[in-house]
């Protein structure tokens, strides 16, 4: 375990992966960023890049055109991409929730259909668990899939669905019919979104983002046996697959947004001049922009740990520290968004300085993929063994 014990401290391999990230990123940047969701376009450039580097898929498997690294190295590359001011939402989906799952539950079929595209950008698999009577209790899903023949006949409502538009394929949560008893029990289902029965229709979000919110609509989708991702048995253990890397996922971007933002307000309160000293040198700026500095490197640390704790297999372990570090990644990025718009002044709220775009966006955090509150209902019944109310 002596890799464990020192990897807070990032080897020359990583700390070139995040420059060579950083740099590809950096050539976009958050004017790129913008420009595409104000014209209500997507990121394809950046997208089709990036995995042409190897960035979407480092984390996947190399003997199906993934990287063959970790959580560890999947999470930098979302947090220098948020940092440089063009995190993308599907990295948390496409290759961290979807790539994982399937990688580590499909079959040999699935994985050679799927991993590959997910690695190297050309597809992206949107994933939809969310519902609208449900939110975030999950047990209370009711999209169903029934069997007909060997077929498979899924109807129900996803909302909040990213991405979908721009997705080849989505992995639904749903649940299947037991044929003898009728009971039901959680499956997941790669649909692609060509298939006839599923629609969808978008969310108008105060977000500017490239990446769209959407209503999503399985009209009795008819999909093949082998639609099923892995066994019918093991769903369960197949979507907490998904949760740790959902969760430092949510961490990098929240963090990566976070140094977006203090940097924005660091640049500018260094030169902005209207007493006698850059505003900077107050301490009514520099002690909140300090702060959110020390909060973000802390939520950082914990997000390492996470995703460290996860690539070495301590899948309970990486639990606790992922929920913490998502928690923690998401209070401070909001915090040091709304000190960046603060430290502008009034252009912290025009459109040229960009950072008024990332408040919306920097609320995210707190929500999804789960929200504050959840998290918090996690440890205080998992680290401190409190009852639930729920
Ligand atoms: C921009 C965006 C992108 C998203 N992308 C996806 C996606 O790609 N796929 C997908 O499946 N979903 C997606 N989601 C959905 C997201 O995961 C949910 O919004 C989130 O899980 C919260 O669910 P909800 O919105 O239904 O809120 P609700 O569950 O209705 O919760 C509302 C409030 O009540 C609180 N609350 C609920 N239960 C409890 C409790 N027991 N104790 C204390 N407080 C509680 C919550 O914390 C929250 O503050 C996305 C959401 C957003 C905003």
């Amino acid at each position: 375990m002596t890799d464990t014990d020192t990897s807070f401290i990032e080897s020359d391999e990583r700390r070139a992966l995040r420059e060579a990230v950083a740099a590809m990123a950096k050539n976009y940047g958050q004017d790129y960023y913008l420009e595409k969701a104000r014209a209500g376009e997507h990121t394809d450039e950046l997208w089709a890049e990036a995995g042409k580097l190897g960035f979407i898929g480092v984390n996947l498997p190399e003997e199906y055109g993934g990287g063959g690294a970790g959580m560890y190295e999947l999470s930098l590359v979302m947090e220098e991409m948020a940092a440089n001011g063009c995190g993308l939402l599907m990295m948390v989906v496409s290759p961290a929730i979807n790539g994982t799952i399937i990688s580590k539950f499909g079959t040999d079929e699935q994985k050679k259909r799927w991993i590959p595209g997910i690695a190297d950008g050309s597809l992206t698999m949107a994933f939809a668990i969310t519902e609208p009577d449900a939110g975030s209790n999950s047990h209370k899903i009711t999209t169903t899939a029934r069997r007909d023949g060997s077929d498979w006949i899924i109807k129900g409502q996803k909302t909040f669905i990213s991405g979908i538009d721009q997705a080849q394929a989505v992995l639904v949560v749903g649940r299947s019919e037991d044929a003898k008893t009728g009971n039901l029990r959680p499956a997941l289902f790669v649909v692609p979104t060509d298939t006839p029965g599923l629609s969808w229709t978008p969310i108008d979000m105060e977000i500017i983002s490239p990446e769209r919110q959407f209503q999503v609509f399985l009209d009795d989708v008819r999909l093949p046996a082998d639609a099923l991702v892995g066994s019918e048995d093991a769903a369960i253990a197949q979507l907490f697959a998904g949760l740790n890397p959902e969760r430092i996922m949510g961490a990098a971007s929240a963090v990566g947004m976070g140094r977006f933002a203090i940097s924005k307000a660091v640049d500018y309160v260094s030169t902005r001049q209207v007493w006698k000293t850059p505003i900077g040198a107050h301490q009514g700026l520099s002690h909140p922009l300090a702060q959110n500095h020390i909060e973000i490197q802390l939520a950082k640390l914990m997000m390492q740990k996470a995703a460290t704790l996860y690539d070495a297999g301590d899948d309970f372990g990486a639990a606790e520290a992922a929920n913490m570090a998502k928690y923690a990644a998401g209070e401070a990025s909001t915090r040091a968004v709304d000190q960046a718009v603060q430290s502008l002044g009034g252009n912290g709220l025009t459109k040229e300085y960009g950072i008024a775009a990332a408040v919306t966006a920097s609320r995210l955090a707190r929500i999804a993929p789960v929200s504050r509150e959840m998290i918090l209902n996690f440890v205080a019944q998992t680290s401190l063994g409190l009852p639930r109310s729920y």
